[in-house]
């Protein structure tokens, strides 16, 4: 087997990092970025920070602030138009997932044209875009590392997931300071985010040698800081560890794959506007209990990084303490079911056959060491 590894040009990681960005996009030769950000990350001063920061360096900076959560092909308009008004050289993601999901976009429509549907996997886009530079303020998408970018069709309410070197930012620039303002909520979702990111890249059909060492590194990190971060967000030690496990689960699962969890996951968000890590936490103890028979010496294995088996259990007793520990985390993180959140249960059942085959038509669950049914997601589905 052939194993490959992409990931960005330019890793700045530790506190304080982003006082370098300036330098970072003035060293790759671009003059005119336009950082693309949310209203919150405007609000705070942040972005002003960042763009003075830019100024410092002599570049020329303009703000597009217009991004919203879990961005749509809709919420594209306004910043391409941003992008163009400026004539931008290259394209700053600023934030958590949905910035910097959107700076991506924009840096491929910019130059390609066209619709994120033209882009959707398992198509994967192998042409040019304007150069992306990462600056993540969650701990949890891994998006800054990634060649994946994530866009609702605003007309069919899919979440589509865009596949392709040109999504891959060239830069990324990883301050753990950043995150230090998550509130509890936000933390332990995103959290959740990256562990997905790194179970699924290891037990993943996809898996290879170098996926395997980030991504059980990730684990293990992530099992001894998550509730830290969640239970005091100003503990620079968690957070620091939180943000360098993010970025790594995300390499992880950019070459190898995100599988089943994923795959089930984001109907929910498109359909009940449901934060993306929760709606991971949602799923994870009870589709890990699905899959786990199909794989239990690789699920054994991030039981044992995860802090929750010992080398001596047996793979399918670590396996199942895996599924015990998700669960207790779950709880720990105070994660609520679909029905506890207030989802209507009735809306829920009479959605789960679409949100099933959108399960399974993004790819996803071809990918978990146990292959699905439709029949099967939906029954998965009914349980959580
Ligand atoms: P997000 O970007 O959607 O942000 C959620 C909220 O958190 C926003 O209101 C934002 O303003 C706020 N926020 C961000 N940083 C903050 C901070 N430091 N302090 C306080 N509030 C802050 O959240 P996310 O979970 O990072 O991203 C989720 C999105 O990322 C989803 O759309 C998901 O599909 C996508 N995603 C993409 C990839 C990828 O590889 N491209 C991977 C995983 C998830």
């Amino acid at each position: 087997m052939v194993a490959s590894l992409s990931l960005p040009r330019i890793l700045r990681v530790g506190r304080g990092a982003a006082e370098e960005l300036g330098a970072v996009v003035a060293g790759l030769g671009l003059r005119r970025p336009l950082l693309v950000t949310d209203a919150f990350l405007a609000g705070t001063g942040a972005a002003e920070r960042l763009l003075g920061i830019l100024r410092g360096s002599g570049l020329h900076p303009a703000l597009f602030d217009g991004t919203v959560p879990d961005p749509t092909t809709d919420s594209l308009a306004p910043g391409l138009e941003a992008l163009r008004e400026h004539g931008a050289d290259s394209v700053i993601g600023f934030g958590g997932g949905s910035p910097m999901d959107t700076a991506k976009a924009l840096a491929l429509l910019g130059v390609q044209g066209g619709g994120m549907r033209d882009y959707k996997a398992p198509h994967v886009n192998l042409g040019p875009a304007l150069p992306v530079i990462a600056v993540p303020t969650t701990a949890g998408s891994g998006s800054e590392a990634t060649q994946v970018t994530v866009i609702t069709d605003s007309a069919t309410d899919e979440k589509m997931m865009c596949l392709g070197p040109a999504f891959l930012p060239i830069a990324a620039v990883v301050d753990m300071e950043l995150t230090l303002s998550m509130p509890p909520r936000l933390t332990a979702d995103t959290g959740v985010d990256a562990l997905t990111h790194a179970v699924e890249a290891y037990v993943s059909r996809k898996s290879g040698p170098f996926t395997d060492g980030l991504a059980l590194t990730a684990i293990a990190t992530i099992g001894r800081h998550l509730r830290r971060a969640y239970a005091d967000g100003s503990d620079a030690g968690a957070r620091e560890a939180m943000m360098l496990a993010a970025t790594q689960a995300g390499i992880a699962f950019s070459n190898s794959s995100v599988a089943l969890v994923h795959g089930m996951s984001r109907p929910i968000g498109a359909h009940f506007h449901v934060a993306h890590g929760l709606s991971n936490a949602m799923l994870f103890p009870a589709v890990t209990a699905f899959s786990v028979h199909a794989a239990p010496e690789r699920y054994a294995d991030c039981a044992r990084a995860l802090g929750a088996a010992t080398a001596t259990d047996s793979a399918a007793s670590a396996s199942d303490k895996l599924v015990d520990a998700l669960h207790t985390l779950c709880r720990d993180l105070d994660v609520p079911t679909p029905r506890s959140y207030g989802i209507d249960h009735a809306a829920w059942t009479g959605l789960t056959p679409l949100m099933a085959e959108q399960a399974l038509a993004s790819g996803s669950p071809a990918n978990n060491p146990a292959v699905p049914t439709a029949a099967q997601i939906e029954e998965l589905y009914a349980r959580v």
